[in-house]
């Protein structure tokens, strides 16, 4: 008997009709935040993440009919679908376990969520279950230090926050992200997506000269607007309106204090208008 490369148990993949339904319950199972959600277009599966001790929980939602989990979903319903184990060498593990008559789903290890390459092995050689070998392409970085691209990041945003963030909002994260500064003159600032908080989070404690502390009282829906620039320090702030679903506005106001004022009706034409004159988007 060869030694087995078998490390523990990576996680457990659970087919489900709904990530962001899903996410809730299992959110609420295991005291813990969805951690990360991740499209495997090749497989076309939605992923979501959540650490349970050493251990993860990966649910899977199909993204076309085409997908193994739509033909699972259509077979058995929602439930337990795989477990994956962790090894250090899958193409080693692999040559293992056919030579141990298992039969294998690819021949080639391939890429699959979370930076891991992956082989599924047949559950009918398995009495039943279906085994994914995976090799973790960071090991032995473990999830929570696993830090996102800026599109990983606004995958996440959208699913714990239920919201949508329009394309030119995105375009321009992504753009900021990379060309620092890119958008900053004088005092005003522009924030780049890690700074990118609701009204609340950002000003809602800011007792300061301007007070914002009643603002969230004031501003309908506060929860959803989002604070992506600032001018001189908090003397104005301002945020966007973000939707559950796709919106052909997202509105942008001024805030200062507990007023605010709707400076654009989206985001490209608050740009537009700031880039024309800066006067453009204060509150008078
Ligand atoms: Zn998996």
């Amino acid at each position: 008997m060869q030694y087995l490369d078998m490390e523990k148990i990576e996680h457990i993949g659970i087919a489900v009709n709904s990530v962001a339904q899903a996410g809730s319950v299992y959110e609420k199972l295991l005291g813990t935040k969805v951690y990360k959600t991740e499209e495997v277009v090749s497989e076309g599966v939605l992923t979501a993440f959540l650490q349970c001790g050493p251990n993860k929980i990966e649910l899977l939602q199909a993204l076309n009919d085409d997908s193994p989990i739509a033909k699972f979903l259509s077979k058995k319903g929602e439930g337990m679908h795989h477990i994956a184990f962790e090894v250090t060498d899958i193409r080693a593990e692999m040559a293992r376990l056919k030579g141990e008559g298992f039969v294998l789903l690819n021949e080639e290890p391939k890429q699959g969520a979370d930076n891991k390459l992956v082989c599924f092995v047949h559950p009918k050689g398995v009495n039943g279950v279906l085994v994914e070998l995976c090799e973790s392409k960071d090991y032995p970085i473990k999830a929570q230090t696993h830090s996102l691209n800026i599109d990983e990041q606004i995958n996440l945003f959208q699913f714990r926050n239920k919201l949508i963030m329009p394309d030119d909002l995105i375009s321009y994260f992504n753009l900021s992200n990379d060309e620092i500064d890119a958008y900053n003159l004088d005092m005003f600032t522009f924030y780049k997506f890690d700074e990118f908080k609701s009204v609340q989070e950002e000003v809602g404690d800011f007792g300061g000269v301007p007070d914002y502390r009643n603002i969230i009282n004031v501003l309908p829906e506060h929860e959803n607007c989002f604070v992506f620039a600032e001018y001189s320090i908090h003397l104005m702030v301002f945020a966007i309106r973000l939707y559950k679903g796709l919106s052909n506005h997202n509105e942008v106001y001024a805030i200062c204090g507990s007023k605010y004022e709707l400076v654009a009706n989206n985001f490209t034409e608050f740009l537009q208008l700031y880039n024309d004159d800066i006067n453009n988007v204060f509150v008078v």
